[in-house]
């Protein structure tokens, strides 16, 4: 959906949208939109401005930070933003919706996509880290094992890096047998 700043002139828009997993990109692999983004929100122009403001839900699948078995987010976020036309001249930026100085975004030529709005909320709303249960225990560093499923066998026979050399002369004692 493409809110036109000449549409927004004209009237106010409510904005009552359905969006599937798959139809916003969010541009990385690590999270995956696994149930749809419902996003219920008014567009309208103020001062020249592109307000948006509104509420979305939706879920995402991310990774556990410790085992990397997948974990599912709630995500349900309401926002309120302006968005100002690019100033002429301005380089645009690589994410033109984003300025990291100020709470105002900004949209080139003729207005801006509500997928991007909405992916840029959705990013927001995650946290940096998930972990799927508070006494996750995690991968084991030296094989890989995931420790909440089996025990594997290095953890039995981990031995603390200060007595690694008196386990080799003990090896070295136990050879020359
Ligand atoms: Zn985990
Ligand atoms: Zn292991």
């Amino acid at each position: 959906m493409f809110l036109d700043v000449k549409d927004l002139a004209v009237r106010k828009l409510r904005i009552r949208k359905i969006y599937a997993p798959g139809s916003i990109d969010y541009h990385t692999s690590e999270i995956k939109q696994v149930a749809p983004v419902e996003v219920t929100a008014t567009a309208e122009l103020l001062e020249g401005q592109i307000r948006i403001e509104g509420q979305l839900e939706t879920k995402i699948e991310m990774v556990c930070a410790r085992c990397l078995e997948p974990v599912i987010e709630d995500v349900n976020r309401s926002f309120d933003l302006f968005y100002a036309p690019l100033p002429k001249g301005a380089k645009p930026k690589e994410d033109r919706l984003k300025d990291d100085d100020t709470e105002i975004g900004f949209f080139e030529g003729d207005g801006l996509f509500l997928a991007d709005v909405l992916r840029e909320q959705v990013l927001l709303a995650l946290p940096l880290k998930v972990i799927c249960q508070s006494d996750c225990r995690g991968l084991c560093p030296n094989c890989g094992a995931n420790l909440n499923h089996e025990e594997c066998r290095c953890e039995t026979h981990a031995t603390d890096p200060r007595l690694a050399p008196l386990a080799r002369l003990k090896q070295d004692w136990l050879k020359k047998q």
